[in-house]
């Protein structure tokens, strides 16, 4: 049989011995092959049906194929799919108007990856640095915080603190002063040195395990930005479009970053569409053939981000996520078994950090949830993250709370 009809007829174990044999192994995934996804539920290619508690890592904030964004992507797709920038695309610009407008700032980047996203706002921030801010060439730093994920480009990972993401990977970018997350004090003593131009940070550490910081964590970061005269960087990849329980996580806070970062949800899962959106003052600093991307901005792509955002607001997605979230954290902090060490988030974005018993430990409550009939993926090997499609009603989330409930009770 070649691979072709070896498809057709594939079960789980043959699929993952062919990923094995074929694929980089850059991943671990969760033992699990998903051939079809609606709503709140994917089904393995047995049939089986699984609540999906990753979402795509908050891609598929609007669910699985949502049909009024799978009806855009088709529509447009027969009409023209790109154009590349060198010509104008009549979608482009009713996107570039629509999503201005949404969030609120002049002008739109349109780029492809989570990643693409945070270069395009690291290299943005530079030429502002040069540009208005009057810093010497090649001295603009920019301000992280420790435990960041914001991407793998190499880039992106020399200013991680996580060792898998940087050992083997150097030489390393410059330009990059790391803090520890949730403090002002250390923020405000970086923002002493005045060839400081940004500071880059996600307003809940997503990969880090949802790593909530303080309430007034980022109106008062923001307040000591304007001080310095430094730009604000929301990386709201993750965090945004209706995941908190707010359009964005920095909205929780009247926070509007100078530069704002969009990903994952801006397409509802379906292909990759990032954004960088910022005021004229700050974008109009890049000029023609400085910055862009071949995909970026493609018919297609703006054809289903607006439809993508569109269904947010018809749906009341962020007041689903508010009013969900606190019920979906009570009931896991109900759940009595010393294998719950915390439950945290904000939102429908929660976390769990499991003490190990008896060496189990958050992979394998991850596998036993699987095989319960709902999926996550531990991330930082102690801690799992749930966060389901916002199009989940209460009585769906309660089923999933009795699953993790009974999956955790299991380990006792
Ligand atoms: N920023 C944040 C906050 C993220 O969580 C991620 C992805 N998990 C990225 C950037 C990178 O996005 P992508 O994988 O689409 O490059």
């Amino acid at each position: 049989m070649n691979t072709e009809e070896l498809m057709e007829h594939i079960t789980s174990l043959g699929a993952m011995e062919l990923e094995e044999k074929y694929g980089a192994h850059n991943y671990h995934p969760i033992p699990v092959v998903l051939s079809r996804g609606k709503g709140i539920y994917v089904w393995d290619v047995e049939g089986k049906r699984y609540f999906d508690f990753l979402s795509g890592y908050s891609a598929l904030n609007q669910g699985h194929c949502h049909p009024k964004i799978i009806g855009a992507l088709m529509e447009q797709a027969q009409k023209m799919t790109l154009s590349s920038r060198a010509f104008h695309n009549e979608v482009f610009v009713e996107y570039a108007e629509f999503v201005t407008k949404y969030f609120g700032y002049d002008k739109v980047l349109p780029m492809n990856t989570g990643a693409e996203g945070v270069e395009t706002a690291i290299k943005l921030c530079r030429k502002w640095a040069y540009q208005k801010k009057g810093i010497e060439p090649n001295e603009a730093k920019i301000i992280v915080c420790e435990g960041n994920f914001h991407g793998r480009t190499s880039t992106i990972i020399s200013f991680s603190s996580d060792p898998d993401a940087r050992t083997g990977f150097g030489p390393f970018a410059t330009g990059f002063v790391s803090i520890p997350y949730n403090d002002l004090d250390a923020l405000a003593n970086a923002l002493k040195d005045p060839n400081v131009a940004g500071f880059l940070v996600e307003p809940i550490q997503g990969e880090a395990g949802v790593i909530v910081p303080d309430d007034g964590y980022l109106s008062k970061a923001f307040e000591l930005c304007k001080a310095a005269n430094v730009l604000f960087i929301g990386d709201e990849v993750q965090t945004g479009i209706a995941r908190t329980g707010r359009m964005l996580a920095c909205d929780h806070e009247g926070v509007h970053p100078d530069i704002l970062i969009l990903g994952k949800a801006l397409s509802g899962g379906t292909m990759p569409v990032s954004a960088v959106l910022a005021n004229d003052a700050i974008m109009l600093c890049i000029k023609p053939g400085e910055h862009g991307s071949t995909y970026g901005g493609n018919p297609l792509a703006c054809r289903v981000a607006i439809a993508a955002l569109e269904v947010v607001k018809e749906e009341r997605l962020a007041e689903n996520a508010a009013h969900l979230g606190p019920i979906f954290m009570g009931e896991l902090k109900k759940i009595k078994s010393d294998m719950i060490a915390v439950v945290r988030g904000k939102g429908l974005f929660v976390a769990m950090v499991i003490n190990p018993v008896n060496g189990k430990d958050a992979w394998e409550v991850a596998l036993k949830l699987k095989d319960n009939g709902l999926l996550s993926k531990p991330t930082h090997g102690t801690t799992l993250r749930f966060a389901p499609p916002l199009v989940i009603n209460e009585e769906q989330l309660m089923e999933a709370v009795a699953i993790i409930k009974d999956t955790i009770l299991s380990f006792n």
